[in-house]
């Protein structure tokens, strides 16, 4: 039998914008005013927001964002995004004062494994604003965290929008000195783990990274979750667009919607994508 998808409460709210600026080149981060409801997200939740037309844009669809943090005693939510297309740059013209429509939270959150002392993240690109929320939250629960961090150049690499004043042992790799290539990033881990064998491993942002994970993790027995990013229209389980292929225990393939039963699937189970590199 197919899981049945959770009941989880979601809301759609009118969100105004409080600041929105630029990171770096590649990244913005947006900080809104929301309702508690959509404020009370877990880590590796997103929410769907109705960007707004401008100019000759005019998303149609509304586009998934990762909740990169929330403050729900100041009614806030907070996202880091990279402008890619007619979205994205939506958002990258909104300005303090006005609204967009979100819908959320949605999808399912990471799981920390009870009794975990030591967990470990492993991001690509954007990445970053999925895995970013484990980082308070490994604060909070009194766990070590440790990451490594793949970003194109150190121009584009956010330490602090990762670290959020707490200090996690961070490893960055880089496209622009190839320290990013995975059989380097392997070289890494592999001491890593060696040296201190995390309890559980987190990763978004790269097919590259997840297929390294998948033999890494097994090798080493270290349970894992990752966070997909796929194109999904409704985001709400109807339309069936964002199906990935999922390795159950006995070894079929069952297809889950990334929406609803994601966008956080067991590190082993999910088949990677066919010939994917690095997300962006
Ligand atoms: C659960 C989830 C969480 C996400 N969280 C974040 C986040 O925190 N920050 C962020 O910057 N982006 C995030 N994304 C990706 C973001 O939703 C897309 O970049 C955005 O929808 C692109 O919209 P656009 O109109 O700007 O670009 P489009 O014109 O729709 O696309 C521009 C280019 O990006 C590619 N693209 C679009 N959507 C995706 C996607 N979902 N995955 C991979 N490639 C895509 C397209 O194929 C195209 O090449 C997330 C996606 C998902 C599914």
């Amino acid at each position: 039998m197919p899981p049945t998808s959770a009941v989880f409460p979601v809301a759609n709210a009118r969100c105004t914008v409080i600041d929105n600026r630029r990171v770096n080149e590649r990244y913005r981060h947006l900080v809104m005013d929301a309702p508690a409801t959509v404020c009370d997200a877990k880590a590796g939740q997103f929410v769907h927001l109705l960007c707004p037309p401008v100019g000759a844009d005019e998303p149609f669809l509304r586009r998934p964002m990762s909740v990169y943090r929330t403050d729900p005693a100041r009614g806030r939510i907070e996202f880091l995004y990279n402008v890619v297309g007619s979205g994205t740059r939506s958002l990258a013209a909104l300005k303090a004062g006005d609204t967009v429509m979100a819908l959320g939270p949605l999808g399912s959150g990471f799981t920390i494994p009870s009794g975990a002392r030591t967990v470990m993240v492993v991001a690509r690109g954007v990445g970053f604003a999925t895995l970013a929320p484990l980082v308070p939250l490994a604060a909070l629960l009194g766990l070590r965290i440790g990451a490594l961090l793949s970003s194109r150049s150190p121009e584009d690499f956010m330490r602090s929008e990762f670290e959020q004043g707490e200090a996690p042992e961070i490893h960055a790799v880089f496209d622009s000195d190839g320290s990013s290539d995975v059989s380097r990033v392997e070289a890494l881990l592999r001491g890593l783990f060696v040296r201190a064998r995390p309890d559980a491993v987190f990763t978004c942002g790269s097919n590259r990274l997840l297929v390294l994970l998948q033999r890494l993790c097994a090798e080493f027995d270290i349970p894992g979750e990752v966070a997909l990013e796929q194109q999904m229209a409704c985001a709400l389980g109807v339309c069936l667009c964002c199906v990935r292929s999922l390795r159950s225990r006995d070894g079929s393939i069952e297809h889950r919607r990334v929406c609803c039963e994601g966008p956080v699937f067991d590190l082993q189970a999910v088949v990677p994508a066919a010939g994917g590199g690095h997300a962006r």
